[in-house]
């Protein structure tokens, strides 16, 4: 292994339950309450849920009608994405007095490679404390770090002692620490692999190493590779400092096949609100709309359209794909699946790295 790009030292920050922290920082009668960031509607969804609101369960892109059942007396408040966007920014500059090599993820957190840090701090555990305290003063929100040697378990460490927490994985540490990770808590392993893995009695991150690459790579295809080498510790991916994503998207599969337009309209609506509100949070604006249906032989179909420009609102999003929607009609099969995406971004790239004139 190349002891280069295995020992860097990398800082995962994320921000504590984001949007509903600014808005409650915003908006000092919502501080304690439980609160949603979202749309209230029928078919709302959850951007962000505050910590008060997850001690019921309420969690983001959760149906808000699910959220309300789980919790009656939350509170709704419409995401402001100009005023997420903007904090990021303040935090990114932050990110950037410390470091060139920053990989934001989301609005809301990134990845910083500070192996060399501009400020000459002795640790990367330094630049994160110093970070946080930053964060904190010019925006008045926390953040959580995690510091260790790769992106993997920099993510994990961000997320254990979450929220308002700065934890440390070292050399030393990473291979017990993934060992006894459960295998949920596994950047990469969604629920889906999660529940599969749980029926191969996999549980941990100890379960996963005993697995050999051959095995790995015939139940899990692709993503073999990666499960056998961050059981380990092991993570060789770089921080990149400019990442492209090519398409947001969202899907839907259903329990009873249907050939109607209005309902299969109807199962598109809340696709548009996930989609629009992923592009957002990216600070991605895309021109091209992709509609995809499958029916249920499993034949798929897809109709996309592309404008000059970058789609301009939510409403717009949902004109073309339904306008697509529409152009398929009649339906000779009942669709299984409906899905809608959107891609042709032209990034809203966070500012560059500021030149910081050395020597000074
Ligand atoms: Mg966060």
């Amino acid at each position: 292994m190349d002891p280069e790009v295995a020992l860097r030292k990398i800082i995962h920050i994320d921000m504590d339950a984001f949007y509903a922290s600014v808005e409650q920082r915003d908006d000092p009668a919502l501080r304690g309450l439980p609160l949603a960031v979202g749309g209230s509607r029928e078919r709302g969804v959850v951007a962000a849920a505050s910590y008060e609101a997850r001690k019921f369960g309420v969690r983001s892109a959760m149906p808000s009608a699910t959220a309300r059942r789980l919790c009656p007396d939350l509170r709704f408040v419409k995401p402001r994405f100009e005023v997420y966007r903007a904090v990021s920014e303040e935090i990114r500059e932050i990110f950037a007095r410390h470091t060139a090599l920053i990989e934001p993820v989301a609005l809301d957190e990134a990845y910083l490679d500070v192996t060399e840090n501009l400020q000459g701090l002795p640790t990367a555990t330094a630049v994160a404390k110093a970070i946080r305290a930053e964060i904190l003063e010019r925006t008045g929100l926390i953040a959580s770090a995690g510091v260790s040697y790769n992106k993997f378990l920099a993510k994990v460490a961000s997320d254990h002692r979450k929220p308002d927490a700065l934890f440390v994985i070292t050399p030393a540490m990473g291979p017990d620490f993934v060992a006894e990770l459960p295998i949920g808590r596994f950047h990469g392993v969604g629920p889906v692999t999660e529940a599969k893995m749980k029926r191969l009695g996999i549980r941990t991150g100890a379960d996963l190493r005993a697995w050999t690459p051959e095995r790995l790579r015939e139940t899990f295809g692709s993503a073999g590779a990666y499960y056998h080498a961050v059981a380990r510790g092991i993570d060789m991916r770089p921080v990149r400092a400019h990442r492209i994503r090519k398409s947001i998207g969202a899907e839907t599969t259903f329990s009873d096949d249907t050939a109607a337009f209005e309902v299969l309209a109807a199962r598109l609506a809340p696709l548009f609100d996930k989609v629009w509100a992923g592009a957002a949070a990216k600070g991605m604006r895309g021109r091209t709309v992709t509609l995809k249906l499958k029916f249920s032989d499993f034949a798929q179909v897809t109709r996309a359209k592309s404008l000059a420009g970058p789609v301009a609102d939510r409403a717009s999003l949902e004109r073309i794909a339904l306008d697509l929607l529409a152009g398929l009609f009649p339906l000779r099969r009942s669709a299984r699946l409906i899905g809608v995406s959107l891609s042709g971004f032209a990034q809203e790239e966070p500012e560059g790295p500021r030149q910081l004139g050395l020597g000074l």
